[in-house]
């Protein structure tokens, strides 16, 4: 495969300031990989740091870390499966080896996991380099035959939405409810129903949020900024309440609310990060203790995850079709990023 010197990349230079640039196509380092990328996602991570900028990323920086590409050229000395010309699903989590629990499969507890995007330059530009701890690390996989770039790109969203169901122990017969109806409340929607789940609400703040999330067909949606949602969960659950409530927004209000709202002996699962400055709540933990509640703080994922996430999104149990609004290529990221950041897209992915 011919790999050009010069490539087109989306380059964040300050906060709200970016650019499609012409810039060096980077090296694969030895052991690593360079993959064209066919597909990039854009995460809500990406948004909140073309919003204000990220402790681990110096500007300016090519973002972008859900990829599916087309591998251009091996490092010198490389050692993995993959082969020139592979199509792969690329998740960005690297974990420690040698980390205790990255043994023991408990890869979300590693510490000092490192990202694409992060701590290696992202992919929302016509190549990017993989890093060689990335390569045999489980969290690439190849892109099954038949499945779209853009739907292949997506699959680290929906690992850690798979998680939070495996914590949470969703199944047969629960109500759960999903509050916050962006892509990653409309995955939680979408993963709920496969685990079994017998019904599932997704209430928002934000009612033109909750009408692009309709195609998702939770059994009620519960417009937030009009209704009390803790007096119409009650209704809808003949007040016994959900037996799942997933906060899936940044709002300190939502686990205050959901720990009002979930069934005794539920489970709440804290999926949303707080701001720093509020992230101490007034959750009452009485009612946590007297109603035998469990409270689930939940981040990052496994390759486990990772693989079964792809998995779903082959099999449409993900509809990867309903959470992909807008497929662009790199010359309209204008227009990709503002759709996001102004909530008129579900999923963005660029096509390079
Ligand atoms: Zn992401």
């Amino acid at each position: 495969m011919k790999v050009p010197q010069r490539m087109k990349a989306f380059v964040l230079h300050d906060v709200m300031a970016w650019s499609v640039d012409e810039v060096r196509v980077p090296e694969p380092a030895p052991g690593g990989m360079l993959v064209r990328v066919l597909a990039c996602g854009l995460c809500g991570s990406d948004l909140r740091t073309i919003r204000s900028g990220h402790r681990s990323v110096t500007l300016p920086w090519i973002l972008g870390h859900e990829i599916c590409g087309e591998v251009a050229a091996l490092g010198p000395d490389f050692r993995g499966p993959w082969e020139v010309g592979q199509r792969l699903s690329i998740g960005p989590n690297v974990y420690d080896p040698n980390d205790p629990y990255t043994v023991e499969g408990r890869h979300e507890l590693s510490a000092g996991v490192r990202e694409i995007g992060q701590q290696w330059p992202g992919a929302i530009a016509e190549y990017v380099a993989i890093p060689p701890e990335s390569v045999t690390m489980g969290n690439i996989l190849p892109a099954p035959e038949g499945l779209a770039p853009q739907h292949a790109a997506i699959v680290e969203p929906g690992s850690s939405v798979i998680h939070a169901h495996e914590r949470a122990r969703t199944g047969l017969g629960d109500t759960v409810l999903v509050m916050g109806a962006g892509p990653i409340g409309c995955l939680h929607v979408a993963i709920a129903r496969a685990c079994g789940a017998d019904r599932v609400f997704l209430s928002d703040v934000a009612p033109q949020r909750l009408e692009l999330a309709a195609t998702f067909d939770p059994d009620a949606l519960i417009d937030a900024s009009a209704q009390n949602v803790p007096e119409r969960v009650a209704a809808l659950t003949g007040g016994t309440g959900p037996t799942v409530v997933i906060t899936a927004n940044p709002s300190p209000q939502a686990p205050v609310e959901a720990v009002q709202m979930v069934a005794k002996g539920g489970r709440v699962v804290l999926f949303g990060g707080l701001p720093h400055d509020e992230s101490a709540p007034g959750v009452d933990l009485n009612v946590v203790h007297y109603q035998n509640l469990e409270l689930i703080g939940l981040s990052r994922f496994a390759p486990r995850h990772f693989r079964t996430s792809l998995q779903m999104l082959a099999s449409g149990r993900i509809p990867g079709d309903r959470l992909v609004t807008h497929v662009l290529p790199l010359d309209r990221v204008d227009e990709g990023v503002r759709s996001a950041l102004d909530g008129k897209a579900l999923k963005v992915v660029f096509t390079p």
